[in-house]
């Protein structure tokens, strides 16, 4: 009863946190924007450069506050009701479709369940697993991902498999924590919060999620929902 009141307490801290930082960022961007404005190329080179690090960095605060507003916000949906994770696929792949036409990525999918769920949140499980799958693929190899489901005892277990750069041993845990990243920005886009959010959202059915992987040869994210 402790550990669920605590954490009860930490979300409201980061919905509140989150919430009310999101006002004093919007005026520190708008202002910034009407510096940019008005004064680009009237000031020196170096007042231009330190303008657009401002806007950089505020308007990336800006979205890592977004998705710690969104991760304190799950939880508190609706009933859940029974989904056809093949329709949910395909309404994922329907938004992702530029993205896996310019990588010309190849994505096999086997016949999968109904579950009792959120659609949204199932929707936003698939996203997150499928576009990582498609933005972690290696430079020279067309992607593939392999998607499938199998009934164990008294669980389905879905697998996400990719053939991209991999996972070393160590970060396989590391990675499912809010804003932990392994590369640079320059590299691979993104802010750490997907995987924080797809453990979050199996745990809240009651299942598990972790992965398997090589690296160089690819991963396979696994996660389970009781039947
Ligand atoms: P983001 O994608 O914004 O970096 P995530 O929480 O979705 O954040 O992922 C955390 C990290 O896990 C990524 O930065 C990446 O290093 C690693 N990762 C996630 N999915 C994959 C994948 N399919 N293949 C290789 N690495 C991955």
């Amino acid at each position: 009863k402790q550990l669920i009141y605590k954490n009860q307490e930490l979300e409201q801290f980061a919905f509140i946190a989150s919430h009310d930082l999101q006002e004093p960022l919007r005026t520190v961007i708008s202002f910034t924007q009407l510096l940019e404005e008005q004064y680009k190329g009237k000031l020196d080179e170096d007042a231009d450069k330190y303008i657009s690090f401002i806007t950089q960095a505020s308007t990336r605060m800006s979205e890592l506050i977004k998705g710690l507003l969104d991760y304190s916000g799950i939880g508190s949906e609706k009933q859940p009701e029974k989904v056809d994770c093949n329709e949910t696929v395909k309404l994922v792949l329907e938004d992702l479709g530029t993205r896996i036409k310019e990588s010309n990525t190849r994505i096999e999918i086997e016949r999968l369940p109904s579950i009792n769920t959120c659609p949204t949140l199932l929707k936003q499980l698939f996203q997150n697993l499928i576009s990582n799958a498609i933005k972690f693929s290696k430079k020279d190899t067309q992607p593939v991902i392999n998607i499938a489901a199998q009934k164990e005892d008294e669980h389905w277990k879905f697998s996400f498999t990719d053939n991209g750069i991999g996972i070393a041993d160590k970060y396989k845990e590391k990675i499912f924590v809010i804003f932990q990243r392994l590369h640079l920005r320059n590299e691979y886009d993104g802010t750490g919060i997907g995987l924080a959010h797809c453990k979050k959202i199996v745990e809240l059915h009651g299942g598990n999620i972790w992965v398997e992987s090589t690296p160089n040869e690819g991963s396979t994210f696994y996660f389970t929902i009781p039947t």
